[in-house]
């Protein structure tokens, strides 16, 4: 393994860098206040016109391996341009590399014929619209897939789909026009063929928002989760993806890439919480010495550096795996970056927090904002309990 980044990706770095210094953390304010003001479910202005900035520059679509229609990075030359746009939460939507997008593309792009590419992909692509993904229900474990009980029924020309999600990320967002749904076609099937995935334009009818879902209080605006009920909704046969029963087959694929992602930002997410530590605590006396020279900060400090180090390193090797030897010789590294990089970022994060004393679970300092959006981490992409079993058995067969 090589990890210098080539020149291709420095130049990369470099200019993600400075597009996020000159346009991106300048507007962070800006983005708060906008948000705040009026409908809070709506895109905002400065989103929209730092995301024309972007295309202009070509910074755009920087995820998607093996696609003419990316930017031709692999996985490992996309992670520290990910970790980048981590820094600031909106900055990922910015360069049309934001969740749960990337994943729904990268599946239409795999999985969906080219009508629907032409329908839906394309407009993802541009950044015309958002999507979402609705696997997870409220009513079963849902940690275990096998478990989705909604029903996809084939009637006809259509299909027929009823049931209850929640956690639909992305469905508050008015541009959201799309969604892939998970759910059974048949339950008289074996286990693992009996869920199958399918598009669902937004404007179906029999689709309703109940509710938005808060994250320790955050909502998450314009973005949000939502609980969303499917009654009667009906959509076209050639609307699904892959063929009836294979939704777990699409789940293997959309678990790799697109959900390394969020290891690769919560990197930028930690870095940055760290960079607030140390500007903090240097800055600040308690009992005749700076807080940064007292041997427990100290000690915190270099304990962040050294876990941010080790999980970027691990989430490299999860890239390179991926890239060379495919998504499912790379489930060790995959399943134990999933556990590391959020765990990790909760720990520098809390430590953070604590370094700034009472103004580190403010607004103030955007801490306690990160610190939540880490902790979901360690359930959105699966619990962590899920992928450490996965690393135990993976290590138990090797004595098999
Ligand atoms: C912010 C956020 C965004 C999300 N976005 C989406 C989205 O866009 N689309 C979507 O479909 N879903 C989304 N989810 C849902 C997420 O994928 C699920 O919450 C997750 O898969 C767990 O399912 P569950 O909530 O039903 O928990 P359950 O399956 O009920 O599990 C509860 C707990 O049981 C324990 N557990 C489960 N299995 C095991 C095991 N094998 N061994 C030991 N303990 C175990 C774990 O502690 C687990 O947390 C999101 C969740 C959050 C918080």
């Amino acid at each position: 393994m090589n990890f210098e980044y080539s020149d291709k990706v420095k130049d990369l770095q470099a200019r993600v860098q400075a597009f996020m210094d000159e346009h991106v953390y300048p507007a962070e304010e800006l983005f708060a206040e906008q948000v705040s003001q009026g409908d809070r479910w709506q895109p905002t202005e400065i989103v929209e016109s730092l995301k024309a900035k972007a295309k202009e520059e070509g910074l755009w679509n920087l995820f998607l391996p093996e696609s003419d229609r990316g930017a031709g990075l692999t996985n490992l030359e996309y992670a520290p341009l990910c970790e980048i746009m981590g820094r600031v939460h909106f900055a990922p939507e910015v360069f049309n590399c934001a969740a749960p997008d990337t994943g729904n593309m990268e599946v239409l792009e795999r999985y969906a014929s080219e009508e629907l590419k032409e329908r839906w992909l394309t407009r993802l692509l541009d950044g015309e619209i958002r999507s979402a993904f609705a696997m997870t229900e409220p009513a079963v474990a849902s940690s275990d897939a096998t478990n989705i009980e909604s029903d996809i029924i084939r009637d006809g020309d259509e299909y027929v789909i009823n049931g209850r999600k929640w956690w639909t990320s992305g469905a508050m967002d008015p541009r959201c026009e799309v969604l892939i749904f998970m759910g059974k076609t048949d339950k008289s099937a074996p286990i693992h063929k009996q869920q199958s995935m399918i598009v669902v334009p937004m404007n179906t009818p029999g689709i309703k928002i109940e509710r938005y879902l808060p994250v320790f209080g955050y909502d998450h605006a314009p973005h949000g989760h939502a609980e969303v009920s499917f009654t009667n909704v009906r959509v076209p046969a050639d609307h699904m993806l892959l063929g009836e029963g294979r939704g777990f087959e699409i789940a293997q694929g959309r678990l790799g890439p697109g959900r390394i992602h969020h290891c690769m930002r919560l990197i930028g997410v930690a870095e940055r919480a760290l960079e607030k530590m140390c500007l903090r605590t240097k800055s600040r006396v308690a009992f005749g010495k700076p807080v940064a020279e007292q041997t427990v900060t100290l000690e915190r400090i270099a304990e962040s550096r050294a876990m941010i180090e080790q999980a970027r390193l691990l989430t490299l090797k999860a890239a390179y795996m991926m890239d060379t030897v495919g998504n499912k010789q790379a489930r060790a590294e995959i399943a134990m970056i999933k556990v590391v990089a959020p765990n990790m970022a909760c720990k520098v994060i809390d430590w953070a927090i604590q370094a700034h004393g009472g103004g580190g679970v403010t607004s103030d300092f955007g801490l306690a904002a990160a610190y939540a959006g880490a902790r979901t981490l360690r359930l959105a992409d699966g619990p962590d309990e899920v992928h450490r079993n996965q690393i135990g058995r993976l290590e138990l067969k090797k004595y098999d």
